[in-house]
């Protein structure tokens, strides 16, 4: 078998997992709803069934205080079980486990009555917490084992108690967060003593045949974390407690440093848990940015870890590992990253979903309505288009996909040029396979018309033709030095030393990145460690929190490239709240110089003539690139229109405003299963 370590069996000597795939904790918003437990079930029946080993719940708090916000999950009654027994029994059904995790976010509550060792406020956090005290502490511990208690009879096969990322029992471990005089302060030995006390009350409360998972903040990322001596130790002390096994946590919430965004390359942290698994013997679970099975493999023959956790990994496809082992690992819908849907909603506090797979976590809403199967033409193969005709191939209309250019991939095939979204490659090659899979027909290098549609005589018509680029009404606009970032993207065009981007939205921050030209390894290991150096990360793990002193990232810049918006708000305003601050950091340390509030008001063979506040500036750039929004094409729709003739849009050619890839995806999904 081609992933003979990732399919092995794990022994833990009371019970056995049947491969090595744990889907890590991901908090989906549905333990919080009303009736969510039923959909959050199906959704774990879902990957269950696709053959994970081992599920790891969304977080749980042990009591009140712990909550992540006031009306967050908590297991600390028995009349909580029933509903969780639906979780458990629908997982059971098709051979997977399942633990739950017990969270108890400390200083990051989102609620004026969140706790932590000493009352100092998160630089993240609204709230400044309450300080435990030491009955509190006590009462915490006898919390966090009647919640493993609890879970034990709702029929979860262990629990994951979360001591990573910054949450409550990290905040006891550290000096910085931990101020307290009584035997939960001073020295690192009385520090530790919380996760120990916990696992050790756990372990005496389920009894020896239970999985307890102790996640252990293994590089912290902050200044005066944790030093690896300190680690090792707790390690030990954990595994001597009761732990069965240990999972990775790498950095704080309030960390400045990317750790699973797109930027991030696959298996970066990978090494972390190898070096405590030389340290520590007991079975280690590798996490972050590990998103196919050949990465797990690697992962799992280099002996970095025994377990890998793939948590968004099947968000994007809950069928991962069944099509890993049975070799069909090119019919994997890949995640890449981006968490527009995932992590970006949590902040918004909508339910979790993916941009890939608008299912995840809406499981039970995708029914097949039964309106016939039909014959149906799709116009536009972008990211809309292939979605909409792979989901109603899949129930069983035949589709014909019509394209203009010579290759699928819409705008896909812009973005993946651009330094830390290449993964998207991945959707691409995923439809390319479904095309076949699903035998829909495809055209390609065909500009439709109305004639040859009207022909086909099509059941239903899908117009997925995209966007074009807005024009800008500038004096002098048409100037040789005016480029749109579809030129530049699509040809590779070579800029002068100096350039100036209008618009500072998505693709405009996107344009910023790919001048920036930073010689992008292309070799996983050495990515790696371009990625490590380049955010000061501590490969030999001797300094606290494993960073390196500061020194400023700041590079001289191959060139000088300007970032300018009209409008008066912060940069990057728009982008993702989990990645914007990564790309206006990247963009900083490349020198960017990134101007609000321009009014654009001339270019010629000077440059480009703006204001801002009313003062006249020249920018003596050698190119200006358009990135100033897109307007819908719809030019085709409205000939069919006028032939009399019914189309639905769906993607860019519906509309443009606040376009991106995941409503997109969205609508092509809506659309087919209504049709
Ligand atoms: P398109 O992707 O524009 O596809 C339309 C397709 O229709 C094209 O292939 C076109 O050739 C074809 N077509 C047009 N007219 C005809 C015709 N008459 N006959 C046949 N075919 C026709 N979105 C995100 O969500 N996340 C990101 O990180 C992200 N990064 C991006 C980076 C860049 C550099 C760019 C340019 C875009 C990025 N986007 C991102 C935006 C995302 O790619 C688009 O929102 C998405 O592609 C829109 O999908 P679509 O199918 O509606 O349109
Ligand atoms: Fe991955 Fe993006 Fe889907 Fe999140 S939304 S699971 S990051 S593809």
């Amino acid at each position: 078998m081609k992933y003979k370590n990732l399919f092995s069996t794990l022994d833990l000597k009371f019970t056995t997992l049947r491969n090595r795939i744990v889907m890590g904790s991901m908090h989906t918003g549905l333990e919080d709803i009303y009736q969510g437990i039923d959909r959050l079930a199906k959704f774990y029946e879902e990957r269950s069934k696709g053959g994970v080993g081992l599920i790891i719940t969304g977080g749980f708090a042990p009591n009140f205080s712990g909550r992540v916000s006031p009306f967050a999950s908590q297991l600390s009654y028995k009349w909580q079980l029933n509903k969780h027994k639906k979780i458990t029994n629908a997982v059971h059904m098709h051979g997977g486990k399942i633990a739950l995790q017990i969270l108890h976010s400390g200083r990051y509550g989102y609620h004026p009555f969140n706790t932590a060792p000493s009352s100092i406020k998160a630089p993240i956090g609204m709230f400044k917490p309450k300080a435990l005290s030491s009955r509190g502490v006590q009462k915490t511990i006898r919390d966090y084992s009647n919640c493993a208690f609890l879970a034990q009879q709702a029929g979860y096969d262990g629990i994951e108690v979360m001591g990573s990322e910054g949450y409550l029992i990290n905040e006891f471990l550290v000096s910085k967060t931990n101020k307290r005089k009584d035997i939960w302060g001073g020295e690192y030995e009385n520090r530790m003593q919380l996760p120990i006390q916990i696992i050790k009350s756990i372990r005496k409360k389920v009894g020896e045949n239970f999985i307890i998972i102790y996640r252990l903040s293994m590089l912290d990322l902050i200044k005066n974390g944790s030093n690896w001596e300190e680690i090792v130790l707790l390690g030990k002390e954990i595994k001597k407690a009761g732990a069965t096994i240990i999972n990775t946590g790498i950095g704080w919430h309030e960390a400045r440093i990317p750790t699973i965004g797109s930027m991030v390359p696959p298996g970066a942290f990978s090494w972390v848990s190898k070096k405590f698994k030389e340290e520590v013997k007991i079975p280690i679970i590798a996490t972050n940015r590990i998103n196919t099975p050949e990465i797990a493999e690697d992962i799992l023959s280099k002996g970095h870890s025994d377990l890998i956790s793939m948590a968004r990994p099947l968000l994007a496809d809950p069928y991962l590992p069944i099509k890993a082992k049975e070799n069909k690992e090119n019919e994997i819908n890949i995640c890449i990253a981006c968490n527009q849907a995932c992590l970006d909603h949590i902040f918004q506090r909508k339910l979790v979903s993916c941009l890939v797979n608008p299912k995840a976590c809406h499981e039970s809403f995708y029914k097949h309505s039964n309106h016939g199967k039909k014959k149906i033409g799709v116009v536009g193969a972008g990211p809309a288009g292939l979605a909409f005709a792979v989901e109603a191939a899949k129930l069983g209309h035949t589709i014909f996909l019509y394209e203009k250019e010579n290759q699928i991939g819409g705008q896909f095939n812009l973005a993946k040029k651009i330094p830390g979204k290449e993964g998207y490659d991945s959707t691409i090659k995923y439809f390319t396979e479904q095309i076949t899979k699903r035998s829909i027909k495809l055209h390609l290098g065909a500009d439709v018309s109305v004639q040859l549609l009207q022909e086909q005589n099509f059941d239903e018509i899908v117009i997925a033709t995209g966007v074009f680029p807005r024009e800008l009404q500038i004096d002098g606009i048409n100037h040789k030095k005016v480029k749109s970032y579809l030129s530049l993207l699509t040809d590779n065009t070579s800029l002068g030393k100096r350039v100036a981007i209008i618009g500072a939205g998505g693709i405009g921050f996107d344009t910023a990145l790919y001048l920036l030209n930073k010689n992008i390894e292309q070799n996983n290991d050495k990515k790696i460690d371009q990625f490590l150096k380049e955010w000061n990360i501590d490969q030999s793990l001797s300094t606290r929190g494993g960073l390196l002193e500061y020194k400023s990232k700041k590079k001289k810049p191959e060139k000088e490239i300007y970032l300018l918006q009209r409008s008066n708000k912060k940069m990057g305003s728009t982008l993702g709240k989990t990645t914007g601050w990564i790309h206006r950091e990247t963009l900083n340390n490349g020198n960017v110089q990134m101007i609000n509030n321009v009014k654009y008001t001339k270019i010629d063979d000077q440059g480009l003539h703006i204001k801002i506040n009313d003062k006249t500036k020249l920018l003596a750039v050698d190119h200006i690139i358009i990135c100033a929004g897109q307007t819908p094409n719809q030019t085709l729709y409205l000939k069919l229109k006028e032939h009399g003739l019914k189309s639905h849009l769906i993607g860019g050619a519906l509309s443009s405003d606040k376009l991106d890839a995941k409503i997109a995806i969205k609508q092509a999904f809506d659309l087919a299963y209504s049709i």
